[in-house]
């Protein structure tokens, strides 16, 4: 199996995010020769969208995605259109950067909250009517599966599958996928359901590496060829299916990564992108 282009890569943003702010992020992507890029919220917002589009231009760096739209359940309806209103706020802010797509991460429970059905219901309302305007303004949107472990509290899409049944059901015009090897490596339906996405819908592709044993649920991602998954092969098999994109890199790792210099995590990421994925 052949290796990846080294300008295959993308930064998503978190990976470095205690260590820099988005400007030195920008300026390390550059002096890096990293050519994607997957902003944040709340990174651009401290730095302004104006200023962050200006410098992201200004490096002729893609942004593969801006992270996140989403969150969509709620307790009420106050609470479910406050969310409809941020998430358009986000398409907005995508096209500014120029966004390739606005990753979901879909929300979970709403507080209090048993009736999981009930929120899967209220995502597939939420991003059916988000559609309506990002379709308007030519912005797609990708459908993040998170690890099922984060059903209560994060997404309560958690297999491709369901991802890939959300695209039938509400047309994949304007519709994606962000496929996180993350979250979906463990799927036994993996492979086929990245056969039925297709390269239509299969709008990013994350990796890092899942950590044996795995100590924190939510900061302890691994750096690529750390972990158990094959990242070569999940690589191969959405590029079988067309996929031609970036490889972001994306690792939440607050008792390793997050606490070594900058310079030596992107140099890692570069060199371990090459090895692994
Ligand atoms: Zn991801």
């Amino acid at each position: 199996m052949s290796a990846p282009r080294p300008e295959q890569l993308s930064l998503n943003t978190a990976t470095v995010r205690q260590q820099w702010k988005l400007d030195a992020i920008i300026d390390g992507c550059a002096r890096h020769g990293i050519r994607g890029i997957s902003p944040w919220r709340d990174q651009v917002a401290e730095l302004g969208l104006a200023e962050a589009a200006r410098r992201i231009r200004a490096n002729d760096l893609t942004v593969t995605g801006y992270c996140r739209g989403g969150m969509f359940p709620a307790a009420d309806a106050a609470g479910r259109q406050a969310a409809l209103d941020d998430n358009r706020r986000a398409v907005d802010e995508a096209l500014a950067l120029g966004a390739k797509c606005l990753v979901l991460v879909v929300g979970g429970l709403p507080a209090g909250s048993r009736d999981i059905a009930g929120a899967r219901a209220q995502v597939r309302d939420g991003i059916g009517t988000l559609l309506q305007y990002s379709r308007e303004v030519g912005m797609p949107l990708a459908i993040e599966p998170l690890h099922p472990m984060y059903a209560a509290d994060r997404a309560c899409v958690n297999t491709m599958a369901h991802a890939n049944d959300l695209c039938d059901e509400l047309g994949d015009d304007g519709l994606g996928i962000a496929l996180d090897v993350y979250h979906v490596w463990w799927d036994p339906q993996l492979p086929a359901q990245i056969e039925r996405a297709g390269r239509r819908r299969l709008l990013a592709f994350h990796i890092c590496d899942w950590l044996a044993p795995t100590t924190d649920l939510l900061l302890d991602r691994g750096m690529m060829g750390d972990g158990v998954i094959d990242i070569r092969a999940l690589r191969h098999a959405v590029e079988a299916q067309g996929y031609d994109g970036f490889h972001e890199v994306e690792i939440f790792s607050a008792n390793n990564w997050w606490k070594r210099p900058g310079d030596e995590v992107l140099a890692t990421c570069q060199e371990r992108h090459l090895a692994h994925c």
